[in-house]
């Protein structure tokens, strides 16, 4: 095989432990028996399980290997649009592993919390000021999570105003989470497409805005990594109707330090700490979704929320307008360490360069790749890009096949058929925590499968080659999914 390996998170093949038991192998020594023998009950023996008799560096071996079939963003390049796979610094494994923070017990009293309460009541201060808003709450444990949470602000808002809304505006560049959060809170998503350059404008915002519309849903970047330029006359258009701007800011690290999210007219935003401020994430692990408000949302924020009195931290209830709690406890409070640690470690100063090398990576590859693979929105991006299989269609190769064949060169493959307004999208996000030599031999790689696209698509159709599973019925997987083994 041609491929050049970029990473090696493939190990082909890895038996079962009964073939490779050896009998009468052992994994310890016991001490010599110093008693004499007593017999055990018959009952309580007889024939037992056939395990295989096994050495211990066999057992880990084998662990070990099984270990490096999950790919992860610690073995390689993960550059999946939109979830920001990067590398998460160790340093805050550490702190989230404290004895203080991973042992507290969620029944704590405030006056033996003081530490717990105070890091959390610093954060969210920290992300305020990242983001320009005036209050945040860290109880959303995801990122649709805290926007659910932002749309029953919104929600209380209009009620307390005396009016509920039925509707909510989505354009299609929104996350695919936005409709369905709007939609959990009784909103009909109103649909609205985006111009030709890729971005909202204010005035297809205004065709649709009314009285009856709560406010819109705006992911910004979007999801094919622009930012919405018109924000501002969008925010005023919403606004002048009574509507309330809810500001998707999952993808944070394209803007960070360097736009003023809450001087664009936003109302509510969510973060994913998760994403932009270090945690590993995927696979339904712990997240953590804030939601940041203006001023005039406060008061409908989750309870109970974290205050200060007198240099001492306390957790109070007395919120009477507020939408109520989210989850019973911060399970997901390690993920708030992380964060907590990352942004203090990186400052404003590092907090900015995350998102000038997250945004050069991505344009970086988006003009490496332009001539190998279509580009719908031909202009510079934020922190992804976004490609489409038209040229490969001649040869009936489809995004699917060229995502297939790049895991035969090691690389987890890109976010593919998404967002949905590009015919076979494939999301590129590099993140900022990968260097130049790497995304080359990204770019190189997806150059090689063009190549072969046009030589010898067969290859691909049939790919992967490498892995250990080949091509998985996918519908299948999603329709009957089987957890347990
Ligand atoms: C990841 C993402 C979400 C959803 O976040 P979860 O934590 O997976 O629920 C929402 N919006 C955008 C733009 C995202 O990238």
């Amino acid at each position: 095989m041609p491929e050049l390996m970029g990473t090696t998170g493939l190990v082909l093949d890895e038996p079962l432990l009964w073939k490779k038991g050896k009998r009468g192998r052992t994994a310890f020594s016991m001490p010599r028996r110093d008693v004499e023998p007593v017999p055990v009950d018959p009952e309580l023996t007889g024939d037992g399980p056939e395990f295989p008799d096994l050495s211990e560096i066999e057992v880990v071996r084998h662990y070990t290997r099984l270990s490096q079939w999950n790919f992860c963003v610690d073995a390689g390049m993960y550059p999946l649009g939109s979830c920001t796979m990067k590398y998460n610094p160790k340093a805050n494994e550490k702190y989230a592993a404290l004895q203080g923070f991973a042992g507290a017990h969620p029944m704590l009293p405030p006056g033996l919390a003081q530490g717990v309460l105070r890091l959390m009541s610093e954060l969210e201060g920290l992300l305020a000021e990242i983001t320009g808003m005036d209050a945040v709450t860290l109880q959303p444990a995801a990122g649709a999570q805290g926007e659910l949470a932002g749309m029953l602000l919104i929600h209380a808002y209009h009620r307390q105003r005396g009016k509920v809304r039925s509707k909510i505006i989505v354009p299609d560049t929104a996350h695919g989470t936005n409709p369905a959060s709007a939609a959990l809170c009784g909103y009909r998503p109103v649909a609205v497409k985006s111009s030709h350059d890729g971005i909202v404008s204010a005035e297809a915002v205004g065709e649709v805005m009314d009285e009856e519309t709560a406010g819109i849903m705006l992911t910004n970047p979007n999801t094919l990594g622009l930012f919405e330029e018109d924000i501002r006359k969008i925010a005023e258009t919403v606004h002048s109707k009574g509507g309330q701007v809810y500001c998707d800011g999952a993808n944070m690290n394209a803007v960070m330090g360097m736009a003023h999210m809450g001087k664009t007219g936003v109302d509510v935003l969510h973060l994913n700490l998760h994403k932009t401020f270090s945690t590993p994430h995927g696979g339904g692990g712990p997240g953590s979704g804030p939601v940041c408000v203006r001023k005039h949302l406060e008061p409908f924020l989750p309870a109970p929320r974290i205050i200060e009195e007198d240099g001492k931290f306390r957790l109070s209830e007395d919120y009477p307008q507020s939408i109520g709690r989210l989850q019973c406890f911060y399970g997901n409070f390690g993920v708030l360490v992380r964060a907590y640690g990352y942004i203090r470690a990186m400052g404003p100063k590092g907090l900015k360069n995350v998102t000038r090398l997250a945004v050069l990576n991505a344009n970086y590859i988006r003009e490496s790749l332009k001539g190998s693979f279509h580009l719908p929105y031909d202009r510079p991006s934020l922190h992804e890009c976004v490609f489409s299989d038209r040229f490969q269609r001649a040869a009936k190769v489809t995004t699917l096949d060229i995502a297939k064949r790049l895991m035969d060169f090691g690389f987890h493959p890109p976010t593919i058929y998404f967002p949905l307004i590009v015919d076979g999208a494939m999301m590129i996000e590099p993140t900022e925590t990968e260097s130049k030599e790497e995304i080359d031999l990204f770019i190189e790689a997806m150059r090689s499968v063009a190549e072969e696209a046009d030589k010898d698509p067969e290859l691909l159709r049939t790919a992967p080659h490498r892995c250990k599973v080949r091509r998985m019925d996918e519908t299948g997987a999603a329709r009957r999914p089987c957890l347990a083994g």
